[in-house]
């Protein structure tokens, strides 16, 4: 078997054997075989597609790229989120802490930057001192002790996904169902989870940007995790329009904060307490999704989540006086505001075009050693359906790099439509899926 004769047998639509797959995997992981091998794999599966079977091996052999933690031993069920990716969906770094402090066990492993989506480690990291690399054995102590833990994949839990994924963010390999299921679900049945909530985003800035195949994700997603034995359910959301009122990294840790104090914008809000109280109930601490949504409230106004928040950030190592006075933060070199071009209204912000005017301005990574600008980002002062006159400022650009500004602006003028009427305004939670079905 030949990393060449597999990647020929994908680009002519075949299916490869569970075999030949972990080879090609495992092969990767140890490093034996070069990115331009893996890369050309991973284009041939974004244009061939696999099949169930391929796609079932595929995750396996990313999971057993290292450890499965069992976390028997720890009481309760254990329940992770995940997204499958947005902008500006900062809502993990909201729902931990608030899920931990109604008493649920978190172990989270997430993500970085991925094409033009943001990605929590990058947010986390922002944080001065925030360390997201822990051993297996670390990890688990601090979720026994703090009730959470948010991590990065390690060259112990999910190592093949580890890699995978930074090469997939430069080669424009993202979009693909087979794998996008093996790098999120490795990542979570890795950890030791007992039941996970997905957030599938849909629309212009979602990696499915039509509802069908969003469903088609959530389907694969949710039988991956029931095949393992993990409770899995899915919500399909809207990603037309980028959530909240901020894309970056600091800029993004500066609304978790708001949300966090009660100050946070409604859509940002609405999701994550839905998704929470979710969490909250698959953990077994309310009596249905409703009753999790409010302990989740319940749990913002009593401070209790921003404890738990300023404990995760000191157990992980981050400077918390950062978090109490954010103004004390370098402030980015440039920023410049974009202006309304004219009187109307606030049609639609494409999250995908607002996503790449993120990534121009160095909040995210063009080429794999690409350095992130935690400084970097964009701040909307307008959503959908709102009324705007010409000269209103819609959005602050900030960089570090004076060059980026013009064209980043341009992509985000193009990002705004802005019409003479007032369009109905957007659903933000369109569907709820668990393994029986819509
Ligand atoms: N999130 C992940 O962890 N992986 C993907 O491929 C997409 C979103």
């Amino acid at each position: 078997m030949t990393a060449y004769e597999i990647i020929s047998k994908k680009r002519d639509g075949q299916h490869l054997s569970s075999e030949e797959i972990n080879f090609f995997i495992n092969g990767y992981t140890q490093n034996q075989i070069p990115d331009y091998q893996m890369a050309a794999l991973l284009m041939a599966i974004f244009l061939q597609g696999m099949n169930k079977r391929e796609s079932q091996a595929l995750t396996n052999s990313y999971i057993h790229s290292g450890k499965v933690l069992n976390l028997d031993h720890i009481p309760g069920i254990k329940v992770d989120k995940h997204s499958t990716g947005g902008v500006g969906d900062k809502v993990s770094i909201i729902l931990a802490p608030i899920v931990a402090a109604a008493g649920v066990y978190v172990p989270m492993i997430s993500g970085r930057g991925l094409g033009h989506s943001g990605g929590t480690l990058d947010k986390l990291e922002s944080i001065p001192g925030f360390c997201v690399n822990y051993t297996a054995k670390q990890f688990i102590k601090k979720l026994e002790k703090n009730g959470v833990c948010l991590i990065g994949q390690t060259s112990e839990l999910a190592p093949a996904d580890k890699k995978i994924y930074a090469l997939r963010d430069v080669t424009a390999t993202v979009q693909s169902i087979p794998l996008i299921g093996a790098s999120i679900m490795s990542k979570k049945i890795a950890e030791g989870i007992d039941a996970l909530v997905l957030d599938v985003k849909t629309g212009a800035g979602a990696f499915m940007t039509d509802h069908k195949k969003s469903l088609k994700l959530a389907k694969t997603l949710i039988r991956i995790g029931e095949e393992a034995g993990k409770t899995t359910v899915a919500y399909i959301t809207d990603m037309n329009t980028p959530l909240g009122n901020t894309v970056g990294n600091w800029i993004e840790i500066v609304e978790c904060i708001e949300c966090l104090q009660n100050n946070g914008p409604k859509d940002l809000m609405e999701l994550t307490h839905r998704l929470s109280g979710t969490m909250i109930y698959l953990g077994q601490k309310a009596d249905s999704i409703k009753a999790g949504v409010n302990l989740s409230k319940e749990l913002i106004k009593n401070g209790k989540a921003w404890d738990k928040f300023l404990t995760i950030v000191q157990e992980q190592g981050g400077e918390t006086t950062y978090l109490s006075n954010p103004d004390q933060y370098p402030a980015s070199k440039f920023s410049v505001d974009y202006l309304s071009p004219k009187d109307g209204w606030i049609d639609s912000i494409n999250a995908y075009d607002v996503g790449m005017s993120a990534v121009l301005l160095g909040a995210g990574r063009r080429k794999s050693t690409d350095k992130i600008d935690n400084t970097a980002g964009l701040r909307f002062y307008y959503k959908p359906g709102m009324l705007v006159k010409k000269g209103d400022p819609l959005v602050t650009l900030y960089t570090s790099k004076k060059k980026t500004l013009d064209i980043a602006m341009k992509k985000v003028a193009a990002a705004i439509s802005i019409g003479p009427n007032k369009k109905s305004t957007y659903q933000l939670i369109h569907q709820f899926l668990d393994k029986s079905g819509l």
